[in-house]
């Protein structure tokens, strides 16, 4: 009986270590399957509001993502979030759509996507101030356009956080274009700001506002900065290398930056 029993546990230790060699075997086959094989796929989805110059800002940043090794699609067509198919094979979706419609249907399929681990990013309102009624899609993004009081003004952006490989280096800077006042989400991480004046509206003076953002939805990564009100602002250097380096964070390029850390302004509060 005894000895039974032995045999029986033995048999039992056996196939586990047999499931576990397995499983860790084809883990490796397919890492190594996904490391040495094709490029990483990117979606440039464009519409909207043309005031916001939708396509010439991805004229900026599509070719050059190609440039980084990236297989580059752009399209102004929805219907693509439709395409599970499509959408599985995907690293990273780059929305640039100011207000305009999503049907419930292409809803479901972007949410699925990102929610699988695609990564999602847009600057100013190309994915913040996308489909104003899809209050799931403002939940992913994690922030949603408010106002841009006086309109084209000077402001400065401050980067808050100098050791994230997105704004490693960089220094605070100017802007001459709309200042955007968000409605955030707490549970981002925020790597750069910008303060309000008070000068057009009193009340807001000394208002530290996210300018960039970093988030998950699900085990996809969520990019998000509000300069880029035209192509123009992309002269500014280093607002054209914060979109380039949330891209390939987005897209979980090897060294762009890990996954975000809440920076929750309400923490301190609780103390
Ligand atoms: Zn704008």
């Amino acid at each position: 009986m005894k000895k039974q029993a032995v045999g029986f546990k033995f048999a039992l230790v056996m196939l586990l270590l047999a499931g576990a060699v397995v499983t860790f075997v084809s883990f490796s086959l397919d890492a190594k399957s996904q490391d040495a094989g094709e490029k990483k796929k990117a979606l440039f989805v464009w519409g909207g509001w043309e005031g916001h110059q939708p396509r010439q800002c991805i004229d900026i940043f599509a070719p050059w993502l190609e440039d980084q090794g990236f297989e580059v699609e752009i399209t102004k067509s929805l219907d693509s979030y439709l395409d599970a198919e499509k959408m599985e094979r995907l690293a990273l979706i780059v929305q640039a759509i100011t207000m305009g419609q999503i049907t419930p249907q292409q809803e479901r399929g972007l949410l699925a996507a990102v929610r699988r681990g695609v990564g999602f990013a847009g600057w100013h309102g190309g994915i913040a101030d996308s489909f104003r009624s899809s209050t799931e899609y403002e939940f992913m993004v994690g922030g949603s356009w408010a106002a841009h009081p006086g309109n084209i003004i000077d402001y400065e952006v401050n980067i808050t956080n100098h050791d994230d490989p997105i704004t490693k280096g960089l220094t605070d800077f100017k802007m001459h274009s709309e200042q955007y006042y968000m409605l955030v989400d707490p549970n981002v991480e925020v790597l750069a700001t910008t303060t309000f004046s008070g000068k057009v509206l009193p009340w807001i003076e000394g208002t530290v506002m996210p300018v960039v953002w970093k988030k998950l939805y699900g085990k996809g990564r969520i990019f998000n900065i509000t300069l880029g009100h035209t192509a123009e602002d992309f002269n500014v250097p280093q607002a054209r290398e914060l979109v380039k380096r949330g891209l390939l964070w987005a897209a979980r390029v090897p060294g762009a930056g890990n996954d975000p850390v809440q920076t929750n302004p309400y923490l301190p509060l609780l103390k």
